[in-house]
């Protein structure tokens, strides 16, 4: 490993059997810029640009970590997610781009009516994403989020002193709620919770499936909406009226979601689909007076 080409050819030799082409490209790129402190432009632009043993060694230790599928995020320690940063570690969930898109469908809808202030509760917060960067573009909504581990709430609490917002993090499991939370009622309930069943299982990379937490993908096979079916239960007492409830979602589950939440009274129900065209989130709007 002397010069940036050499770096290109050690990785994809050693991740073929991890990733795909492509995938290791835009890995060692990554790598490379942040190790070299350059520009993925100026990787690109000097092949034979020469490595320094130390920087030699930092990427052999890296490229040894990759290959046992660990994700680069964890192995950085750090990511980003709606222009934000955020610490992570295997005991939260790594922000997924599907996410950043419920987090924009929650904003434009809050402005859109125009609405400034109320409370904002966020259900199995993870690394805190969906709070803190609803708080960095909501800051006059007061933001509770709960999660069961108490590691990721000590990550989420992290993330929220590194973005310098103010949020409520409360130890809480959503399937034995009981309701420790200040504000009674929610403009806005939000939560990406675990929707992921062994059958998709088989087809996920081993990078999800060997090293992110299991309390935050999976679902019992026998009952895979059941922290919907939680969710909805709480939100039916716990929203204002014409609050609204956000929920990431299954693919291969949005009929049965939306059947539940209608079968609870939540009336303009819509469904969306990611960048990838799958159906994966849902709003829907409370109302008691309908
Ligand atoms: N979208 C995530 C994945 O594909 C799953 C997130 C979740 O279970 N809430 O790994």
């Amino acid at each position: 490993m002397n010069t940036l080409k050499d770096v290109f050819a050690d990785f994809k030799k050693g991740l073929e059997k991890v990733y795909e082409p492509n995938e290791i490209e835009a890995l060692t790129l990554l790598v490379i810029s942040e190790i070299l402190n350059l520009s993925k432009a100026q990787v690109k632009a000097f092949p034979e640009k020469e490595v320094s043993s130390s920087q030699v060694e930092k990427l052999v230790n890296i490229l040894s970590e990759l290959k046992s599928g660990k994700p680069l995020q964890y192995i950085a320690g750090k990511t980003e997610f709606y222009g934000l940063p955020f610490n992570v570690n295997p005991s939260v969930l790594i922000p997924r781009p599907e996410t950043e898109e419920l987090v924009e469908w929650v904003i434009s809808s809050v402005r859109k009516e125009n609405r400034a202030t109320g409370a904002i509760l966020d259900i199995g917060t993870g690394s805190g994403c969906i709070a803190i960067s609803l708080k960095e573009h909501l800051p006059g909504f007061e933001i509770s989020a709960i999660d069961i581990s108490i590691k990721a709430l000590q990550t989420a609490k992290e993330n929220a002193e590194l973005n310098q917002v103010d949020i409520d993090f409360i130890e809480a499991d959503i399937l034995n709620f009981k309701s420790e939370i200040e504000h009674s009622k929610f403009e806005i309930i939000v939560s990406n919770p675990p929707y992921v069943t062994l059958a998709d299982k088989t087809q996920m990379h081993i990078n999800v499936t060997d090293f992110e937490p299991h309390s935050a993908l999976f679902v019992p096979e026998n009952d895979p909406l059941i922290f919907y079916k939680a969710i909805t239960e709480y939100a039916v007492d716990h929203i204002t009226d014409n609050g609204m409830l956000f929920f990431e979602i299954n693919e291969n589950y949005s009929e049965q979601t939306i059947e539940l939440l209608s079968n609870k009274g939540f009336i303009n129900i819509e469904l969306r689909q990611d960048m990838s065209g799958r159906d994966r989130m849902i709003k829907a709007l409370l109302n008691s007076f309908v």
